[in-house]
């Protein structure tokens, strides 16, 4: 039994709250804590266990420090920003406290995701005996996960990975993101990296599509090439792998959306001058998008998301397609939240257990496919993720068309 303290009270940080309270056997003690203790406290509500809350601005260390200090938690959830990792770490180093996270640090003024800031943490961790989970969100997480399980059971060699994340949910509205609309757009509007034979490429976003029909009449999407971090931690860990690609649905009416944003400016992430004052219009236009934890009420609709791994086994080429789907309303039903933020919540509170109860262990910083995939991947099915196996060969699509 431990004490957990989650940092961020949005859509993410709502679903994780609800989760690990479901869990009182490991979750003795939850303290919920964000920039805006009023958010944190009408989660609480919503739950029928006890749960503190606190204010904190996890961007000043200190601040973070005391309220560490003051609940004692053995574990940090992250689930603020991306902006916050690196601070949050440092003050889970000064208090001894394990960490773990569900999105790579990212500075303010460059959309640049990569892990060279977090894996720079190795030592420190290893020095203090402390463990940091990076990345146990779905994608990256689960997705992580699923490749290690494919690794370990299905295949002795992974040659092709590709990740496709399709969202077949409608929330209503003419324009919203799913989760935090900047660190959203940052990511969909960078540029497209995918590897191949050895090395990162690089192209324009979203230059890249494709027809993906899911299974279980989720339907049939378009899907666009776009980096996402996993692509390089799993190609670190798994040298095997020669073509690693990350797919994304998008709808039309999203797109025709974006571009306009992209044309007059609202996208940047640079500062401009505003009636005397500074202003970063991707920030501007974040205040007033629907908010993504408020979009539950209104989603309709089912995810689809899984990784189709290709390669050897016994010297014969075989593929195998790992998924979940995801149906909004039930997720809304039992949390009030829509599945981006269910798909996201459920993973970071399991990998929370894996690391309170022992079952994953270790000193520094580790990415989820480091760990043995079974414990989690039995979680998955108790907590709300249930996964099915299948041979790619069924899927009427070629990632290579
Ligand atoms: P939201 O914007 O809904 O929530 C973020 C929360 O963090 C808000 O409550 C916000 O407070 C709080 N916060 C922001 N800055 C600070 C700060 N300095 N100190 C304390 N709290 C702060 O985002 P989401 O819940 O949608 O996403 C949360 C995280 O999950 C993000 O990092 C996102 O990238 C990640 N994610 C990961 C996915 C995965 O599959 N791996 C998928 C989706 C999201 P306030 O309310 O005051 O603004």
């Amino acid at each position: 039994m431990a004490r957990v303290l989650i940092i961020g009270a949005g859509g993410v940080g709502q679903v994780v709250a609800h989760k690990c309270a479901q869990v009182p056997d490991v979750f003795e003690s939850i303290c919920l804590a964000s920039r805006t203790k009023s958010k944190c406290d009408a989660i609480a509500k919503q739950i029928s266990r006890p749960i503190e809350t606190a204010q904190v601005n996890a961007d000043n260390v200190s601040e973070t420090v005391k309220l560490i200090t003051t609940f004692k938690p053995e574990l940090v959830i992250n689930v603020a920003l991306p902006y916050q990792d690196l601070a949050i770490m440092d003050a889970c180093l000064e208090t001894g406290t394990h960490y773990l996270d569900t999105a790579n640090y990212e500075p303010r003024d460059t959309a640049k995701f990569e892990y060279s800031w977090q894996w720079a943490y190795q030592d420190k961790f290893r020095e203090k005996g402390l463990m940091a989970l990076l990345g146990s969100g779905f994608d990256p997480g689960v997705t992580n996960v699923y490749t290690a399980y494919l690794a370990k059971h299905y295949l002795d060699e992974i040659e092709y990975l590709d990740i496709v994340d399709v969202n077949g949910g409608d929330h209503g509205k003419p324009f919203a993101t799913n989760f935090n609309p900047e660190i959203n757009i940052r990511e969909v509007t960078a540029p497209c990296r995918h590897f191949e034979n050895g090395a990162f490429v690089e192209t324009a976003p979203m230059s890249q599509k494709s027809r993906f029909n899911c299974p279980d009449n989720v339907g049939e999407y378009t899907i666009y090439r776009m980096y996402h971090e996993e692509l390089e931690s799993l190609t670190k860990h798994f040298p095997s792998i020669k073509k690693a690609q990350f797919w994304m649905s998008f709808s039309e009416n999203y797109i025709n959306h974006l571009q306009v944003l992209q044309n007059v400016g609202m996208t940047r992430i640079d500062e401009v001058e505003y009636q005397g004052q500074k202003i970063v219009p991707l920030q501007f236009l974040k205040a007033v998008l629907p908010n993504p934890g408020d979009l539950g009420k209104t989603t309709k609709g089912r995810t689809c998301i899984g990784n189709i791994a290709r390669g050897k086994k016994d010297g014969k080429d075989v593929g195998y397609y790992i998924y979940n789907i995801c149906d909004h309303e039930a997720c809304f039903s039992e949390v009030g939240s829509q599945a981006i933020s269910y798909t996201t919540g459920v993973p970071a509170m399991i990998g929370a257990m894996m690391m309170l109860t022992g079952k994953w262990k270790g000193e520094g910083v580790f990415n989820m496919e480091q760990m043995d995939p079974d414990p989690f991947m039995e979680k998955l099915n108790i907590h709300g993720l249930p996964w099915r196996v299948v041979e790619s060969g069924s899927l009427c699509w070629n990632p290579e068309e």
